[in-house]
């Protein structure tokens, strides 16, 4: 790339339209062309802030991978194309990494303006420990792969943030509630910036049935507090039988669910059998 164009990141509000830095409207009205998430939306964010902008280029989840060509021609005749997504950090749980990574490769000049995110805002106000934190995102909706990064996430010793849809967040902390222990403190922020923000923290036990699938409204991030080892203690067995139900309510054999308690809580399968009871045991599906 003989003439480098420059590939800005630019983050916009996640519900306050008054956090759209000086800076980021400059940047916005001075490019040659903007890549938006949704063209319609970033549109009326950037006419009722009063920007003149350039021309949009529709660039989402389903298109990026055919849109990067055309970004990268334009960089190439030198010109500044900013990224946008719907709300907060491009490329943050939106699209956008791909066409970065394209144009690191190309030979770009890239930068940013950083702004308003959900998640560093979340766990700012969570006041958990936070020289260290995991950016857990949107968890995968069901199956092993959300087992895992659950289990995972329940063991981990630093603070987590996670993004949960209204109608799962119920769920989410239930699940929560019974790998980490019902004491673990998590911080629940709805609506961050927005006329209805909500920021509330107590522990898992706490936060269950507070906002349930049929009612809950709004955007999410949830910040869980690290396990640190004075937390750490055996599953009772009250809590392993639930487990052990909510997994097969899921759809796993007896023998998986079980062996899938016992991994997620350190526990042995006798353990797990023990607690899921006589009537259970002497089931025709056997260890
Ligand atoms: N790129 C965005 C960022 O930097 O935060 C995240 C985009 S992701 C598609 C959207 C999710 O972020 C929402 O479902 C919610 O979990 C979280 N989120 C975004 N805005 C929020 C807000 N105002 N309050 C709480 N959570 C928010």
């Amino acid at each position: 790339m003989t003439d480098p164009g420059e590939l800005v990141l630019v983050a916009t509000p996640i519900g306050n339209r008054a956090d759209l830095s000086p800076r980021a409207a400059q940047v916005l009205e001075s490019a040659g062309a903007i890549c938006c998430e949704d063209t319609r939306h970033s549109g009326l964010l950037f006419s009722r802030a009063g920007i003149k902008a350039p021309r949009l280029i529709s660039l989402h989840a389903h298109n990026e991978a055919s849109r990067i060509d055309e970004v990268l021609a334009l960089l190439r005749a030198g010109e500044r194309v900013a990224l946008v997504s719907d709300a907060g950090m491009p490329a943050i749980s939106d699209p956008g990494g791909r066409l970065v990574a394209a144009a690191h490769e190309a030979g770009a000049r890239l930068s940013v303006v950083p702004g308003p995110s959900a998640a560093p805002a979340a766990v700012a106000l969570s006041g958990f420990l936070s020289d260290r934190w995991c950016f857990e995102g949107f968890l995968p909706p069901r199956g092993r792969e959300r087992r895992q990064r659950l289990a995972a996430l329940s063991a981990s010793s630093i603070t987590s943030v996670l993004y949960e849809s209204p109608r799962r967040v119920d769920r989410l902390l239930s699940e929560l509630a019974l790998l980490c222990g019902e004491e673990r403190p998590v911080l629940v922020c709805r609506e961050l910036t927005k006329l209805h923000e909500e920021v509330w923290r107590g522990p898992l036990r706490e936060s269950l049935g507070r906002w349930p699938e049929e009612t809950a409204r709004g955007e999410f991030v949830l910040v869980l507090a690290g396990g640190g080892p004075e937390r750490a203690r055996p599953a009772s067995a009250e809590e392993l039988n639930l487990l052990v139900t909510r997994l097969l309510e899921e759809g796993m054999s007896r023998r998986d669910a079980v062996e899938e308690a016992a991994q997620r809580t350190g526990t042995s399968r006798r353990q797990v059998y023990e607690a899921l009871g006589p009537a259970r045991k002497a089931s025709s599906d056997p260890l």
